[in-house]
C-alpha cells in the first residue's frame, strides 16, 4: 500500500521532508521488532548530546551505521525505529556515554558529530526531516526514564514510541509542543519584533507557544496582543514546520490587525515595527543570523522567513476589510 500525500500542501521547508514510512502498526510487533533490529541491513543514525553523525562531504549526509554492529553502545533505553524505506529500517539512539568512553569512533564507518541547528539547512530535506524525528525521539527517551506520576523507572515500547513505567503502568507518550508563530498584516506592512538575545538588526514574526485550552486563533489572538498591544481580527493557517529544539511543531500564521499602535512587552520584545513589503523583501535579501546591524529577517531555516517570503508577493491577503478601527 502507498501511504497517502497530499504533496501539493507542503512545503519545502527545513526539517519537513522525512521520506520514511513510520510503519506505526509494524512497530508494535515486538516479534517484528526484534528480528528487524538483528537484520543485517537495518541502520542507525547515532547522536551524542542530540547532535547527528554526518559524513562532511561535497553534500552533507546523515551517516547510517549498521545497527547490529552499534546497538550494544547505545545509552540504554534511547533506541527508537524511525521507520522503513525499500524494505530497509532505519533506526536512531543516543550514543554520548559511548563517545565519552572513547569505544565509539573505533567502531563506525565515517562521519563526525554535528550541531543540528547549523547542519539541518545543508542537508537533503529528507535527511533533515528524519533528523527532526531523531532529534526530538531521542530526546524525549532521554528525559522520560522516570514515571511523571510516581517516580519510578519507565520502559520503552512500540519501538520507541511510547514508555510504560514499571511499577503504576501509567503510559507516557513523546510530547509535540506547539508553537504559533504569526505574520500580522495590516494592508502593505506588516508587523515584525525582535528580541534582546536577537543578533542586531534582525527582526522576526511574532510567536508563542498554545496554551491549554486554546484554538490556534485564540492564541495568535492573545500573543500578538500581549506582545505588542496590536487587536488581530481574522486568522488563516499557512503552514507548519518541525522544529526539533526539542520537540516543537512551529504553526505558521497569517493575522490580520485591526489596530496599528504598538504597545511592546518588554519582557517579551525588545522592539516591534511596521514594515513596507519594500523594507521586507531588502531584509530578506540580507536574512541571516550574522551579518551587520542592517534590518534583515531570520535565515530561510526559519519558517519567519518563510511567511514574510509569501508576504511580499502576496497582496493584502485579507483584501483590506477591517481597517475602519485604527485605534490610532
Ligand atoms: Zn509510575
Amino acid at each position: 500500500m502507498t501511504r497517502p500525500t497530499n504533496s501539493m500542501s507542503r512545503k519545502p521547508y527545513v526539517f519537513t521532508g522525512n521520506p520514511l514510512d513510520r510503519a506505526a502498526i509494524l512497530r508494535k510487533d515486538r516479534s517484528w521488532l526484534a528480528k528487524t533490529c538483528l537484520d543485517k541491513t537495518s541502520r542507525i543514525l547515532p547522536l551524542c548530546q542530540l547532535r547527528p553523525l554526518v559524513t562532511l562531504d561535497e553534500t552533507p549526509k546523515l551517516s547510517w551505521q549498521p545497527l547490529v554492529e552499534l546497538a550494544g553502545m547505545a545509552t540504554p533505553g534511547s533506541l527508537v525505529m524511525l521507520g522503513v524505506l525499500d524494505g530497509c529500517s532505519y533506526f536512531s539512539a543516543d550514543f554520548s556515554i559511548a563517545v565519552e568512553a572513547n569505544q565509539f569512533e573505533l567502531a563506525i564507518n565515517g562521519g563526525q558529530f554535528e550541531d543540528a541547528r547549523g547542519i539541518a539547512s545543508s542537508l537533503s530535506s529528507g535527511d533533515a526531516g528524519i533528523l527532526a524525528q531523531a532529534r526530538s525521539l531521542v530526546d524525549w527517551h532521554l528525559r522520560n526514564g522516570f514515571c511523571s506520576a510516581c517516580g519510578r523507572s519507565t520502559e520503552a515500547f512500540d519501538g520507541g514510541y511510547s514508555r510504560t513505567c514499571n511499577s503504576c503502568g501509567a503510559q507516557h507518550f513523546p510530547r509535540t509542543d506547539p508553537v504559533v508563530i504569526m505574520l500580522v498584516c495590516y494592508g502593505e506592512e506588516c508587523l515584525l519584533g525582535r528580541q534582546s538575545h536577537f543578533p542586531k538588526g534582525v527582526y522576526s514574526a511574532l510567536a508563542g507557544f498554545i496554551e491549554s485550552g486554546e484554538t490556534i486563533e485564540d492564541a495568535v489572538e492573545r500573543e500578538a496582543y500581549e506582545e505588542s498591544g496590536i487587536t488581530i481580527g481574522n486568522v488563516f493557517y499557512h503552514s507548519s514546520q518541525p522544529w526539533p529544539f526539542p520537540s516543537s511543531l512551529m504553526i505558521g500564521c497569517i493575522a490580520e490587525a485591526v489596530t496599528t499602535l504598538i504597545d511592546i512587552d518588554v519582557e517579551e520584545l525588545e522592539d516591534a515595527r511596521w514594515f513596507s513589503r519594500a523594507q521586507v523583501r531588502e531584509g530578506l535579501g540580507r536574512a541571516s543570523w550574522d551579518g551587520e546591524s542592517d534590518f534583515r529577517l531570520p535565515p530561510p531555516l526559519a519558517i519567519a522567513y518563510q511567511l514574510a517570503l509569501w508576504w511580499v508577493d502576496a497582496g493584502d491577503p485579507f483584501g483590506g476589510q477591517s481597517k475602519e478601527n485604527t485605534g490610532v
